[in-house]
C-alpha cells in the first residue's frame, strides 16, 4: 500500500519559487509584518470560499460564521459583511461580533455557562440566546423580567443521534450541551408560559467531518427532529440552526469534502420543509470551512542541528502559537499538518526534517520526520491549514515568548 500524503495545497500560489499570500511573496510580506512567526489570512480565498458554498448550497440556506475557529477582528468584519450571521460563545466575542456594525438579530450567543452578566450584555444587545439548559432558561427569564427586555430565544437541542466519524462530537449521549431532545417539548411548555420570543431550535452535532455520508445521514436526523419538536413550539419555528461539521483535509490520507451530496440532500429537505414550515429560516454555522484553508502559520528557522543522524529544524514559532498542529489540541495520535518551505517551494535536494519550537518540552514538534525541500536558518517554515483553531487555540502565554501578530492579507 502506498504511503498517504497530505491533500494538495493549490490554494496558495507560488511565483519564483516562493509562496504567495494574496500577491504577496512570502519573504515581501515577512519583512511587511516585521517579525516572524505570524499567521496570515487570504481574504482572497475566504471570499471565495463563501462564494463556493453560496453556489453549491440550496438557495435560502443562511450561512453563519462561528466566531470561535478564529476571532481576529479584522477577519470577522470581512465575514460579516460576507455571511448571513455571526454565532457567539462568550461575552468577548460578542463584543467582536457587535463591532463589526452588524445587526444584533443576525447574531447568535450559544455556549455552556453564560454566566449572568453575559446573559444581561446579550439581553441588551437584543441578541439571539441559545438555550443550553433549564436553570438557564430560569436565570434568563428573571433577568429579562428584570430588565424589562423581551429575550429572543433558541432552543439548543441535544439530540438522541450523533454526527459519526467526527472529529469532535458535540451532541448525542450525554453532552454538556444543549437541552436533550426529550426534555424539549416540557421546556417549550416553560417558554410558552414566559414573556420570551421563541424563535427556533439548534441542533449541533459535531466538528471536522470529512465523510458526506455521515454529514448527510445526521442533517437528515436533525431535519426529522425539528419537524418532530416543532409541534410543541410556542409559536412559529423561525430559525433552524442545523449545526455544520464541515471539515477540513488536515493529515495525509484526508481528502477535501465533496459538498455535493450534501447539497442535494439538503434541497430535498428545505423544500419538504418549505410546504410544512415556510416561516423558517435554515441556517448552518461554520468555523474551520470558511477560514480553515485560507490561513497560514509563518515561523523562522533559527538553528539547524543534528542529533544522533536526526535532522532537526529549531524555529521561532511553536505550540504555544499553534497547538493543534503540534498534535496537542485533542488529537489522539499526532499526525503531521501539510508543511512547506515557504521560501523554496521547488527546491530539489531534500531531507527527512523534523521541525520544533524554542519551547522546553518535547511536546513542542511541529513536523516530525518530515520529507521537505533542505532549508537553512533564516528560511521560513509555513504551515498551511491554520486559519482557524490557530492562535486563539493555543497556551500562547506557555513560556513567556512574545505574541506573535496576526494579518489579514
Ligand atoms: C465550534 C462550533 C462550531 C464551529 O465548528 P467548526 O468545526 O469550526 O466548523 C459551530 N457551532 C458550534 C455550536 C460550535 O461549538
Amino acid at each position: 500500500m502506498k504511503k498517504p500524503v497530505h491533500a494538495l495545497q493549490t490554494h496558495f500560489q507560488v511565483e519564483h519559487d516562493c509562496l504567495l499570500v494574496g500577491s504577496i511573496p512570502l519573504m515581501r510580506l515577512a519583512q511587511r509584518v516585521g517579525s516572524t512567526p505570524f499567521f496570515a489570512y487570504d481574504r482572497a480565498l475566504i471570499r471565495s470560499r463563501v462564494e463556493h458554498l453560496r453556489t453549491v448550497l440550496p438557495t435560502g440556506i443562511h450561512l453563519h460564521y462561528s466566531i470561535k475557529a478564529n476571532p481576529m477582528p479584522a477577519l470577522v468584519q470581512l465575514l460579516a459583511g460576507l455571511v448571513d450571521g455571526l454565532d457567539v460563545a462568550s461575552a468577548g466575542e460578542m463584543k467582536c461580533a457587535l463591532d463589526t456594525g452588524i445587526s444584533p438579530q443576525y447574531i447568535s450567543f450559544a455556549g455552556p455557562g453564560k454566566t449572568d452578566a453575559e446573559l444581561a450584555q446579550a439581553l441588551a444587545g437584543s441578541i439571539n440566546i441559545h438555550l443550553e439548559s433549564e436553570t438557564e432558561l430560569e436565570r434568563l427569564d428573571k433577568l429579562a423580567m428584570a430588565m424589562g427586555i423581551t429575550p429572543k430565544v433558541v432552543v439548543r437541542v441535544n439530540p438522541a443521534f450523533e454526527l459519526k466519524s467526527s472529529g469532535m462530537k458535540m451532541g448525542g449521549g450525554a453532552k454538556q450541551f444543549g437541552i436533550d431532545a426529550e426534555m424539549v417539548p416540557q421546556v417549550l411548555k416553560r417558554i410558552a408560559r414566559t414573556s420570551m420570543d421563541f424563535h427556533g431550535f439548534q441542533i449541533f452535532c459535531g466538528s471536522q467531518n470529512l465523510k458526506p455520508e455521515a454529514i448527510i445521514e445526521a442533517q437528515s436526523n436533525t431535519f426529522q427532529l425539528a419537524i418532530e419538536l416543532a409541534e410543541y413550539a410556542p409559536q412559529a419555528v423561525r430559525l433552524l440552526n442545523i449545526g455544520g461539521g464541515f471539515g477540513i483535509p488536515y493529515f495525509p490520507g484526508d481528502l477535501p469534502l465533496n459538498l455535493e451530496p450534501i447539497a442535494d440532500n439538503l434541497k430535498t429537505w428545505v423544500t419538504k420543509l418549505k410546504i410544512s414550515s415556510p416561516e423558517t429560516v435554515i441556517a448552518i454555522e461554520l468555523g474551520r470551512y470558511l477560514v480553515g484553508e485560507a490561513g497560514i502559520y509563518v515561523t523562522k528557522v533559527i538553528d539547524r542541528k543534528i542529533s544522533r543522524g536526526q535532522i532537526f529544524l529549531v524555529t521561532d514559532g511553536g505550540m504555544h502559537h499553534h497547538l493543534a498542529a503540534s498534535g496537542n489540541l485533542g488529537q489522539i495520535i499526532r499526525k503531521n499538518y501539510p508543511v512547506v518551505i515557504g521560501n523554496k517551494m521547488s527546491g530539489t535536494e531534500r531531507e527527512l526534517v523534523s521541525i520544533v519550537g524554542p519551547l522546553c518540552t518535547p511536546l513542542d514538534l511541529l513536523a516530525d520526520q518530515m520529507d521537505l525541500v533542505k532549508a537553512d536558518v533564516g528560511d521560513l517554515i509555513v504551515i498551511f491549514q491554520s486559519g482557524a483553531y490557530g492562535l486563539t487555540a493555543s497556551p500562547n502565554d506557555f513560556l513567556s515568548h512574545v505574541k506573535p501578530l496576526e494579518v489579514l492579507v
